[in-house]
């Protein structure tokens, strides 16, 4: 059996960086209007997702999918951003 040895954690990684919640959580991490990062998860996502759900510093955004994920299809929890709108 090929492709039977890897390590999860590089590849996890690698995933990450080139996954496209990747790339929707640096253009918020990158817009100065954005304070935080909230985490949305769906009425039937999983408990571990749901324990996801809440506002993060930005630079303490849990990556998402979750890897402890249980729903099937995944549970498709995503990021949106908490913007500053209070102006002077
Ligand atoms: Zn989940």
């Amino acid at each position: 059996m090929p492709e039977t040895t890897f390590n999860p954690t590089d590849r996890t990684q690698e995933n990450w960086e080139n996954s496209a919640a990747a790339k929707s959580l640096k253009e918020l991490q990158d817009n100065p209007r954005v304070k935080y990062i909230v985490v949305i998860a769906p009425q039937d996502a999983c408990p571990a997702c749901q324990n996801l759900v809440g506002t993060y510093p930005k630079d303490q955004v849990p990556h998402l999918p979750l890897e402890s994920c249980s729903h099937p299809m995944g549970c498709c929890a995503y990021y949106l951003p908490y913007l500053d709108e209070i102006y002077p």
